[in-house]
């Protein structure tokens, strides 16, 4: 990640690249497109943010702060994430995807601009609060599973809630949850003894015990072969369908951008909205079809 050098310093009039809204940047080079992910100043896009959303961001910025740099991976990006919602975020390597699921997984908060879980701004819950409604709101899955190689698959489904005292619901819960992934099976078994897509069933049944409304998935599919990456999807869907679960996923692979509802493109910290493939057949699907070329003046902050 290291090689990366942001490019706000094509700003060049030797002003730390730091303003206020994050916005001012689109004079005129390409103005990102929108859809249920929405660019501050972008016009003519209708954003499409539902009022149901489980989490609503606008305006959101987000800077880190090195030494006497400070970098804008997020440069005023607006969302909504519904229930039963399937968004695929892409993006080159620093793009921000990794910043943005952070904050969507109230991990972070952002620099200015809002992010509201709920309806409540999620700057106004203290530490605790927030790792609170994390665990109640929120499933995390990473390409790598972050399995406990000690602990067998049904005690690493019960992780979540080891510190909760009722270990008996618990162990029923994790058990259907791995039934429910199609390991009723392998309860017992640890996991260098599970295949890839097993192990990765058990990383999402874990993500499910404690009832989440939305799933968050870093490349969930980064390891594994079509097949099993097939039935990862499989089982997001039912997951949505069945439970009103909503999934945002970071990925690299075209199939799981294809089977989303909607294919969000980060690019240098800024939306671009590329797909829509559950409302439209999006015809000639290439990633290029919603860019910029009308829409560039952005027309001021409101
Ligand atoms: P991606 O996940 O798309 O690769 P990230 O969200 O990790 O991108 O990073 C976006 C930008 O923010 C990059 O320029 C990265 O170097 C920078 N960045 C990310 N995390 C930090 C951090 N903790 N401190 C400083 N800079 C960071
Ligand atoms: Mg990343």
């Amino acid at each position: 990640m290291s090689s990366e050098e942001p490019t706000d310093s094509s700003s060049a009039d030797g002003e730390p690249p730091v303003t206020d809204g994050g916005t001012e940047s689109d004079s005129g080079v390409d103005a990102p497109a929108t859809g249920g992910f929405d660019q501050k100043a972008t016009n003519t896009v209708d954003p499409e943010i539902p009022d149901d959303s489980i989490l609503r961001g606008r305006n959101v910025v987000k800077e880190y702060e090195t030494g006497d740099q400070i970098v804008r991976a997020l440069k005023g990006i607006g969302f909504g994430i519904a229930p039963g919602d399937f968004v695929a975020v892409v993006g080159p390597s620093g793009s921000g995807k990794s910043t943005l699921l952070n904050l969507l997984g109230l991990l972070d908060v952002p620099t200015r601009g809002e992010v509201t879980l709920e309806g409540t701004d999620v700057a106004e819950f203290d530490d605790a609060e927030r790792t609170s409604r994390r665990k109640e709101v929120i499933g995390f899955v990473f390409q790598s599973f972050y399995l406990i190689p000690t602990l067998t698959a049904v005690e690493n489904v019960e992780m979540p809630r080891m510190l909760d005292r009722t270990p008996k619901q618990t162990r029923q819960r994790a058990t259907e949850l791995l039934e429910r992934v199609g390991l009723g099976d392998r309860l017992d078994h640890y996991p260098d003894e599970l295949s890839g897509g097993q192990k990765q069933r058990v990383a999402i049944a874990r993500s499910l015990i404690n009832d989440p409304e939305l799933l968050l998935a870093d490349e969930p599919t980064g390891n594994l072969d079509r097949d099993t990456g097939d039935q990862i999807l499989d089982l997001f869907d039912e997951l949505r369908e069945e439970e009103g679960v909503a999934v945002v996923t970071v990925t690299h692979d075209d199939y799981v951008a294809e089977a989303a509802d909607r294919v969000v493109n980060l690019i240098d910290g800024e939306l671009r909205e590329s797909g829509d493939h559950a409302h439209h057949g999006d015809s000639d699907g290439q990633h290029e079809n919603t860019a910029s070329d009308t829409t560039t003046d952005g027309g001021g902050p409101k």
